[in-house]
């Protein structure tokens, strides 16, 4: 089975844009519109299962700290 990752997903665009396999899983607002979040454009590599970028990958760890 394969969980895909669907990003900005909303009324006017129900399916939303597809992950890229290659950058970061974390959803951050956009910075071109008022709705939605999208994926993080930076590339993976850290943090569980390395599926976070650098920072992203800090930003998770602290929130697994903080339980
Ligand atoms: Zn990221």
């Amino acid at each position: 089975m394969t969980t895909e990752r669907r990003y900005n997903v909303w009324a006017g665009n129900p399916k939303g844009y597809p992950e890229v396999r290659s950058d970061c899983i974390e959803e951050v607002a956009s910075s071109w519109g008022f709705h939605g979040f999208v994926q993080c454009s930076r590339k993976r590599g850290y943090g569980p299962d390395g599926l976070y970028c650098r920072q992203h990958a800090k930003k998770i760890e602290k929130r697994a700290n903080q339980g």
